[in-house]
């Protein structure tokens, strides 16, 4: 049987990475990772040694001919694409709205919406059955902001996934008829270096109080939700994004 040929976005560490991990058992995976080549290069080996075939694609997604760059390097490994998991993302910063950098604001909507609107449009331009393509799955990786507002912390952030939730929406109904399934999935805190790398590392350890089950999330939480949207079990499931948050 063919593997499916998924492209994930920040692929290489974080959320990303336990995705790529679990599609590995059943896909060949096209990563693409703004700047640490190293963590990128170490999932390669890893996701060779468990028989997947990876292309790495160092790629800026707030940069359309990076955007461009990143599916022509899928196509020419792999001759076509069956999945996008729209994950890159950051928050860059934490602090109240009135206190964030204007040129920060942008930076965070045009990483955490514009691009993963720009990525599913290039995604589609493959996929669709209608534009030559044999279909496929869009994942979007929201966040529990999205319904939250992230109040304090980052309200652009929030936002920005609200927009995410709107793409997955729209874009289930416009391409359920060509063969895609479009489907949001929206954490909540987890553990991964985003918190320290908006210069709050302790966040999870801060809001597990506050999340029902009790305790901030794992990459693992994520992942095989995620790596199960492309399976047969979720044939019918499009247009909806699943919370996986811990109740919060
Ligand atoms: P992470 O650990 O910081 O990893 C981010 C990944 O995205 C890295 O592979 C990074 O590449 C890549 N990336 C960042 N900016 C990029 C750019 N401009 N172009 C291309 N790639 C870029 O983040 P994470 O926590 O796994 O987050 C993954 C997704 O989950 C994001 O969409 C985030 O908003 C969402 N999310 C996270 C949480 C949470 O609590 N962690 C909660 C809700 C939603 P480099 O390795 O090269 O830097």
């Amino acid at each position: 049987m063919n593997r499916a040929v998924v492209v994930v976005t920040g692929g290489t560490r974080g959320i990303g990475a336990a995705i790529a991990r679990e599609l590995a058992a059943t896909c060949d995976l096209v990563l693409s990772y703004r700047s640490n080549a190293d963590a990128a290069t170490a999932l390669r080996a890893e996701l060779e040694s468990l028989g997947a075939s990876c292309e790495l694609v160092q790629a800026d997604v707030t940069v359309d001919g990076d955007i461009e760059r990143l599916f022509d390097s899928a196509i020419a490994r792999f001759g076509r694409i069956d999945g996008l998991v729209n994950n890159a993302g950051a928050t860059m910063h934490i602090g109240p709205l009135a206190e964030t950098p204007a040129d920060v604001v942008r930076a965070v909507i045009e990483l955490n919406l514009t691009a993963a609107v720009l990525c599913a449009r290039r995604a589609v331009q493959l996929m669709s059955t209608r534009l030559g393509g044999t279909g496929g799955v869009i994942v979007n990786i929201s966040s529990g902001a999205a319904t939250l507002g992230s109040p304090g912390e980052y309200v652009h952030y929030a936002a920005a996934k609200a927009g995410i939730d709107a793409l997955t929406t729209g874009l289930a109904k416009e391409l359920g008829p060509e063969g895609i399934r479009v489907v949001g999935v929206a954490p909540g805190t987890i553990r991964t270096e985003i918190h320290a790398d908006a210069g709050d590392a302790g966040r999870p350890d801060r809001v597990a109080a506050r999340v029902p089950l009790g305790r901030a999330g794992e990459v693992g939480d994520i992942a095989p939700i995620v790596a199960w949207l492309f399976g047969p079990g979720a044939a019918f499931i499009s247009g909806t994004t699943i919370r996986v948050a811990g109740g919060a």
